[in-house]
């Protein structure tokens, strides 16, 4: 029998040209229009997961026979844009999530049908070439020396984790990956953030084996930017005491406000300490290539590292973030091994021996599209017109009597409800206390209702609402729509919510 269904084999998931053609077409028609009724529709339902589970079928068993792919396709395609949040909504302006450049959706067609696997040069000759074009126009495009090493990972998370262990490889002076991570004169490996730091850095530490509690949580200022007085401080300390300083990670635009560290006087503190300087420009990093941001975050050619996020200001489709490193002998240092069941050729680059990824998938591609489709000037002008919209938003914002403005750096926009009446008594105890379950609440409103995304930020102890808009779809209507929409929310809400001790919602306005 096995013979006669290898004669001509028949492979289930087999499907000649034309069925392909036919199905693309189809698929690519309806995404049109699913993607074209966008903006109309809401940001997102507010559905629970059992009503998610029952719409889209799911909780059934594992189907014994095949199906077939056209309905598949058609179905899965009408369930999904019927029943999901929608990043690409000219109102959504939640965490840093960009919605996906249509190139870069293309491209990712593209990359999956040729299926190159990246990690190593005889399996991707074109794809790996165009990886290293891409590292190097990223960074051409903020101004990181252009021969720096580097490579597409999955995202943010990533891309640093690839910065602090070339770091751990390069500032040990011992064999760290063959020995660990205690240093043999006793004390231990010390990485220094601060509050605003992005929670990798948690995360780098643990995995590791250095342990959460080798992070030195610098103090930030005011202005949400680290200490540098009490970084040195804190380095200086440690060292004393016998631990070894290895990295300092400075954000170039933090999660919760944008805030960019001072990196040219990290840059030098940390030259002077011989500690490797990474920066976390996840969100912010691309912004150096315009005008309008922070002169310091120029200062992030300095560093030993960066991390970046293609898939936050570059507008790619998930996955992409990039890692990029001054030295590239740097990587090799930190992640290379040669096993006897490979056989590539040293005088290439095999991408297996830069990062933590072993068979790697063509992420490059779609970033290298966008990069060309929309050249440098392009990108500049997104970038600005998002940072314009985010200034804009704030006028809206200070305009709403019931908003207290609270940040504006780069394209996030903090804010949060204050009723007019409660402006005088924000700082009171109790008052404080409600502002911040009302503001909760808002956020929990706006994440539900659909009319438009924000998410939420700590600044000074307060919760806020915090809108970033890394989004080319977005117009000035839809920046000034968000804040009169959390106003009118938080009207309704603190109507429903404002416990009488406080003061009764109906004496307050005239
Ligand atoms: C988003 C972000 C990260 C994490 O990036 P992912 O792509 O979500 O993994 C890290 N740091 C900063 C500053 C970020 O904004």
């Amino acid at each position: 029998m096995s013979e006669a269904r290898i004669t001509p084999r028949e492979a289930p998931l087999a499907m000649d040209a034309a069925t392909f053609r036919a199905l693309g077409h189809q698929l690519v028609d309806q995404l049109a229009e699913c993607i074209a009724a966008v903006p109309a529709g809401p940001v997102t339902r507010d559905e629970s997961p059992k009503a998610i589970r029952a719409a889209l079928g799911l909780g059934g068993p594992l189907p014994e026979h095949g199906t077939d792919a056209g309905a598949l396709l058609e179905r899965t395609t009408r369930l999904l844009f019927a029943h999901s949040a929608f990043n690409q909504h000219p109102r959504f302006f939640g965490y840093i999530t960009a919605g996906p450049a249509p190139i870069g959706v293309l491209g990712d067609l593209i990359a999956s049908a040729l299926n190159p696997n990246m990690g190593s040069w005889s399996l991707s000759p074109s794809g790996t070439e165009i990886e290293a074009e891409t590292v190097r126009w990223i960074a051409e495009l903020i101004g990181y020396p252009a021969d720096c090493g580097g490579l597409l990972v999955s995202g943010g998370n990533m891309a640093n984790f690839v910065g602090f262990f070339a770091a751990r490889a390069a500032q040990a002076e011992w064999d760290v990956r063959a020995d660990g991570v205690r240093p043999p004169a006793g004390g231990t490996l010390r990485v220094y953030g601060s509050d605003e730091t992005h929670t990798w850095i948690q995360k780098a530490a643990d995995l590791s084996g250095i342990g959460t509690a080798a992070i030195r949580k610098v103090k930030s200022l005011p202005d949400q930017r680290i200490d540098v007085a009490d970084l040195r401080r804190q380095i200086e300390a440690d060292r004393a005491a016998g631990d070894v300083p290895f990295l300092v990670a400075a954000t170039g635009g933090t999660v919760m406000t944008g805030a960019v560290d001072a990196l040219p006087e990290i840059a030098a503190l940390c030259r002077e300490q011989r500690v490797w300087f990474h920066v976390d420009g996840a969100y912010g990093g691309f912004a150096a290539a315009v005008p309008e941001a922070p002169a310091d975050l120029r200062a992030l050619a300095l560093a030993d590292s960066v991390a970046v996020d293609p898939h936050k200001w570059l507008y790619a489709p998930l996955e992409a973030g990039c890692a990029l490193v001054r030295d590239p002998a740097h990587l090799r240092d930190a992640f290379s091994y040669h096993p006897p069941y490979y056989h590539f050729d040293e005088q290439v680059t095999n991408y297996v021996d830069y990062g933590m990824q072993n068979s790697r998938g063509f992420r490059a591609l779609k970033v290298w599209l966008m990069l060309q489709h929309a050249g440098r000037s392009g990108y500049r002008r997104m970038i600005s017109d998002d940072i314009a919209l985010a200034r804009l938003m704030a006028e809206a914002v200070a305009r709403e009597p019931d908003l207290e403005m609270c940040t504006q750096e780069l394209s996030i926009t903090t804010f949060r409800v204050v009723p007019r009446d409660l402006r005088e008594r924000a700082d009171e105890p109790d008052v404080a206390a409600y502002l911040d379950t009302l503001n909760q609440q808002v956020l929990d409103r706006s994440q539900r209702a659909g009319e438009t995304f924000v998410s939420n930020a700590i600044v000074h102890g307060r919760y806020v609402l915090r809108a970033c808009i890394v989004n080319f779809r977005t117009q000035a209507a839809d920046a000034e729509a968000a804040p009169a929409i959390c106003a009118r929310m938080g009207r309704e809400l603190d109507t429903a919510l404002r416990p009488a001790a406080i003061a009764p919602t109906t004496s307050r306005r005239p």
